[in-house]
């Protein structure tokens, strides 16, 4: 009964920790390759969906797991189809959205064309949507001063601060940073989870606006899972005999 999992996020990593010896961890190669795993973990690319379809014929895969990022689109479709091509069920964790509370002032855009118009108004925004503002850097309108959170370093320029950090962040250093360098408007992707939603409560806090980059269609899976426990609870019963389900959402 093998397992392949893909992740690149921390619920995924707590995943990880579960398997067993002979089951396999995929990350794309982005960030940190953890060493202090239960299981196999490979790294890279797979070649689409049919190297994908491939991997689980060749690797013996009998359960597909897809507990990558909610906006990682690409690699969920490639899990759906390789996973009906060769008939290995996809389970998937598909982490609920942050929802806006009281005195929000979200902003939903699509796309990068759109959120520039969108923090047109604005100076001194903070990115904490990933990589792309880094694409951007030659483009800075003259009236803003970029900050950009990401995954690397990056050296910046004049108009743009590159912080390459990882979550979990806490409300103080969240308040430390909005305060540090003047923030007027958050850049998000609406990952949800924990780890980095003290900066929804501190842009709250301050009546700063948040542009939400809004996620991609969800990939239909064979079975879905709000959180990791139930996943793993129904992992232990299908290692136990549990015959495979379709379509419940636990
Ligand atoms: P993506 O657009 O869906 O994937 C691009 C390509 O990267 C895929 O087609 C696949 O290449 C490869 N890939 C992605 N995840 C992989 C995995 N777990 N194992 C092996 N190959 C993988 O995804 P992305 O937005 O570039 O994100 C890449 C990874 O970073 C994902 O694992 C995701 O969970 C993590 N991540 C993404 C975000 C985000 O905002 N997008 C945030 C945090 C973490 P092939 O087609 O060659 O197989």
């Amino acid at each position: 009964m093998r397992v392949l999992l893909l992740g690149g996020t921390g619920d995924a990593r707590k995943l990880a920790r579960q398997l067993a010896s002979h089951d396999v961890y995929s990350l794309a190669g982005l960030g940190r390759v953890p060493d202090d795993l239960p299981c196999e973990v490979r790294v890279g690319g797979f070649g689409g969906s049919e190297g994908l379809a491939n991997y689980l014929v060749t690797e013996s895969v009998e359960l597909l797991i897809d507990a990558t990022h909610p906006y990682a689109a690409q690699i969920s479709a490639n899990a759906r189809t390789a996973g009906q091509r060769c008939d290995v069920p996809v389970w998937a964790l598909r982490r609920a959205p942050w929802q806006p509370r009281p005195g929000d002032d979200w902003r939903a855009v699509h796309g990068w064309p759109a959120m520039c118009d969108a923090l047109a108004a604005f100076s001194r925004p903070l990115f904490t949507s990933g990589r792309e503002p880094l694409n951007h850097l030659n483009t800075i309108p003259a009236h803003q001063r970029w900050v950009v959170r990401c995954l690397d370093d990056h050296p910046g320029n004049a108009q743009a601060l590159v912080i390459g950090a990882r979550g979990p962040f806490t409300h103080e250093s969240e308040r430390a940073l909005f305060a540090q360098h003047d923030i007027d408007v958050v850049v998000s992707k609406n990952s949800g989870g924990a780890a980095t939603e003290a900066k929804l409560d501190v842009a709250r806090e301050r009546g700063l606006p948040v542009v939400m980059l809004a996620r991609p269609p969800v990939v239909e899976a064979d079975r879905t899972f709000e959180t990791g426990d139930a996943l793993l609870a129904a992992l232990d019963a299908w290692r136990a005999g549990a015959p495979i389900q379709h379509n419940p959402t636990s």
